[in-house]
């Protein structure tokens, strides 16, 4: 595999990011006579150990050839979509293996209190670093800022995920902010993520990305507020007159947007707050806040096929909604369980979230990833674990359906 040098790598986090040492590096790359010598744009070669396809032999089983290749059997399942079952593999069947190390490193970087301007920032480098990415802003918050959508791919087929709807979730922004930069980087390494062709899958699914669905929310989490926000006396009424936001779950007027879709709205406001508060205030009708309506909107003028709504915490996938969910939405999540270890729970006492008005409305896949576990908001020493189990959801997502 060729890898291009940006300004800042060493070897030694280049062999780190791709499992592999400075020494095999070195060898790979006879021209680099001096380790500490390497500059911006010059390409060199990664010896890969992992990444090859394996044909399966008679007696063969997963866990052996995971072992053989020191990966994990959930990895190989997240290489090959096509296994549904790890027990029936046959003889003659070409495995992928994927590499044992998922590349994590170069722009965005998991950290604390994570929010809207280190992920602003994060876009400017990685649309800067990447030409080839799109993103677009699909409306405003309550507070003005932008709601963006990263746009990854040009296929045909179309599916949505969304992060950090609940504000002190903010962690799953830096999930999917992670997951952008990792497909961008394949994308133009032509590498592969996980087993993933990623220009293949680039041909085939456009893959639209939501990391923050509720800006306003996460600033008040990581940031806390100041006398001259406009809504710091609701704020302070519905979090019961603390300054600790570590619970708050709302956008900015105290609404908690998971509870703004038109799927059994009624219900779900009957049965929690009746006015602003820190969680569960499902507002004074459906669609009354900006950042719902956008996502509303964004809905009606596409055509997903699936949608994964990432959320912490529990290390669950919720994957049916009242019976209006596909009898494949079984299936997939079988998948989705195995390759990310979560277990899978078909109802959650819960309407009006944006999934389930997706799965109402158009009767097709639509999943609630509750990722790691803990207490909201989740260390950010979780993330690589978190991301180690939710990439190969992702990814699979893309191709599921
Ligand atoms: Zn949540």
């Amino acid at each position: 595999m060729q890898y291009t040098i940006k300004r800042g790598d060493t070897l030694y986090q280049i062999a780190q990011r791709y499992g592999t040492t400075v020494n095999a590096i070195l060898a790979a790359n006879p021209q680099i006579t001096n380790p500490s010598m390497i500059y911006p744009g010059q390409v060199i070669t990664i010896p890969q150990e992992g990444g090859a396809v394996y044909t399966v032999q008679p007696g063969d089983t997963l866990s052996a050839i995971a072992q053989r290749y020191g990966v994990t059997v959930d990895a190989i399942l997240a290489a090959n979509p096509g296994i549904t079952d790890p027990d029936l593999i046959y003889v003659g069947q070409q495995i992928r293996i994927p590499t044992g190390e998922v590349p994590t490193g170069g722009i965005v970087t998991p950290q604390p209190q994570y929010g809207y301007d280190e992920m602003v920032a994060d876009i400017g480098q990685l649309t800067s670093t990447y030409p080839f990415l799109e993103v677009q802003s699909i409306g405003e918050s309550v507070l003005g800022r932008e709601l963006y959508v990263f746009k990854l791919g040009n296929g045909d087929r179309e599916v949505f995920y969304h992060g950090a709807i609940h504000a002190n979730e903010w962690i799953t922004a830096l999930l999917l902010m992670e997951f952008v930069e990792d497909y961008a980087e394949a994308y133009q390494e032509d590498n592969t993520l996980l087993g993933y062709d990623i220009r293949d899958l680039y041909n085939q699914v456009t893959i639209w990305v939501m990391p923050m669905a509720n800006p306003d929310g996460v600033e008040l989490v990581t940031e806390g507020i100041s006398p001259e926000n406009p809504y710091y006396e609701l704020v302070l009424d519905a979090n019961l007159g603390s300054t600790d936001f570590s619970r708050w779950k709302a956008n900015i007027r105290g609404v908690d947007l998971n509870n703004q879709f038109p799927a059994f709205w009624e219900l779900e406001a009957a049965s929690g707050p009746d006015e602003p508060y820190y969680r569960d205030y499902a507002g004074p009708y459906a669609f009354s806040e900006p950042e719902a309506q956008a996502m509303g909107n964004f809905t009606y003028s596409h055509d997903f096929r699936l949608v994964l709504a990432i959320h912490t915490q529990g290390e669950v996938i919720y994957w049916g909604y009242r019976g209006y969910e596909p009898e494949i939405s079984r299936t997939i999540v079988e998948t989705m369980a195995e390759v990310s270890g979560y277990l899978p729970v078909q109802y959650v006492k819960s309407d009006a979230g944006y999934r389930d008005w997706f799965i109402q409305d158009w009767r097709r896949p639509g999943f609630t990833v509750e990722a790691g576990r803990g207490t909201n908001p989740l260390p950010i020493s979780q993330f690589s674990e978190m991301y180690r189990e939710v990439l190969p959801i992702l990814l699979y997502g893309a191709v599921a359906y």
